[in-house]
């Protein structure tokens, strides 16, 4: 659990709407702490509209100077990338915070999960802001830790939680990366998913053994790199859904597993279809079809290339100029990375727009406000994991960055 302040002040709650179950809560004007979404945004913004906006971004990021490090996703906005320090993904924007011990107030221009991470990476003095608290994901929300605790005592139930290693996906929440840690398991990113799960395995006696792991929350990314990189076959995965008793599954099924796959999936990445595929061969001849992890099997076996944004991005760097490729991934990136690179014919594989909503919520008028607020000496929208969840996400995250190759 992470808890999000502000000192910005009285008056700072006005319009609060209090919740209810069956509510529908609009994001950034209710409060939901055990939620990536929802949590409220106090403040009163700068219009969007104010022809002046950059200007003030950029007097404000002056007169904070090396007390200020921006760190800015992927799959951000242009307005917002083009006053980011560095850009990467969620892990190397993580290890970037952690090595500027210099910086007394880091911008997470991502979402939720990423602040976690680079508040729990970073020194206790550093504080790490995020712009819009409703930056959440959905990936990440489709796994509450009530949830993963009460999964934990079915696999206890069916006699394979002690040969279980939990592995969790970067994007998760901290309370989730904390249980991971106290179970003996590994967070992952992306681009480290095979060699953690083979750690994984190894723990309860290698992949061709009888242990188990729980993979969290993204299923595609857990059943892609089991099948296609470990060599795995599809039946060797189960798919645990929370919301079902037992998951929704016996427990011969989860002791005949080996992955225990959370039924949780990527808004934009899971929208991508083998249609899509077939369409832009079709479009495009001789197009070389590149894919992020978090599509599904079927999505990424029908493409030529499957790798994490990082992967996506070098590969694009090194590409035959003239070359054609169709790109499945955030459209904020594929449309920078077509600007990048005009030498190449790059196509959005979707033939629908496909922004993350919740990444797009970091806009100029919420940059402007938390750096204006930093200059007038009000830390807003600080992102704070609690002590004893930092402690043992850490252990997870440090049990990642000891793994080969990171
Ligand atoms: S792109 Fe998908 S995984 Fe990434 S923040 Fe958006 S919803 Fe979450």
């Amino acid at each position: 659990m992470s808890t999000a302040t502000s000192d910005a002040g009285a008056g700072t709650t006005a319009g609060f709407v209090e919740p209810t179950p069956s509510a529908l809560l609009l994001l950034g004007q209710g409060r939901d702490l055990a939620s990536e979404r929802g949590v409220e945004c106090p403040g009163a913004l700068p219009s969007p509209s104010d022809p002046d906006l950059v200007e003030r971004a950029r007097a404000a990021r002056a007169a904070l100077g090396d007390s200020l490090f921006v760190l800015g996703h992927h799959y951000q906005r242009d307005e917002v990338i083009q006053f980011a320090d560095v850009t990467g993904d969620s892990f190397r924007l993580a290890r970037e915070a952690a090595a500027r011990p210099q910086a007394e107030h880091i911008v997470f221009c991502g979402v939720h999960f990423m602040a976690e991470s680079a508040d729990i990476l970073t020194a206790p003095d550093q504080k790490v802001l995020l712009p819009d608290l409703a930056a959440g994901c959905s990936m990440a929300d489709m796994a509450a830790i009530e949830q993963v605790e009460e999964a934990w005592e079915v696999l206890a139930d069916a006699g394979v939680a002690d040969s279980t290693v939990p592995v969790t996906y970067m994007n998760s929440s901290a309370a989730i990366k904390a249980f991971t840690g106290r179970h003996g398991g590994t967070v992952c990113t992306s681009s480290n998913a095979q060699v953690a799960l083979r750690w994984a395995f190894d723990q309860v006696g290698g992949a061709e053994g009888q242990g188990t792991v729980l993979f969290m929350p993204d299923q595609h990314l857990g059943r892609n790199t089991a099948v296609l990189q470990l060599g795995l076959r599809p039946e060797d995965c189960v798919v645990f859904d929370p919301r079902r008793p037992g998951g929704g599954l016996t427990a011969q099924q989860l002791r005949d597993a080996r992955m225990v796959l959370w039924r949780g999936h990527c808004s934009v990445h899971g929208r991508f279809s083998a249609r899509n595929v077939s369409e832009v061969r079709e479009r495009v001849p001789g197009v070389t079809v590149l894919v992020h992890p978090e599509c599904t099997h079927e999505v990424v076996t029908a493409a030529d290339m499957v790798g994490s944004t990082e992967y996506i991005v070098r590969a694009l760097g090194a590409a035959e100029p003239g070359s054609s490729w169709a790109i499945g991934t955030e459209l904020n990136l594929v449309r920078r990375l077509a600007r990048q690179h005009p030498e190449l014919d790059v196509h959005y594989l979707d033939s629908t727009v496909c922004f993350c909503s919740t990444m797009n919520r970091i806009d100029l008028p919420h940059l402007v406000w938390t750096l204006e607020s930093l200059v007038q000496g009000r830390t807003v929208n600080r992102v704070v994991v609690d002590a004893d969840d930092a402690h043992w996400a850490r252990v997870a995250l440090d049990q990642m960055l000891a793994l080969p190759g990171l």
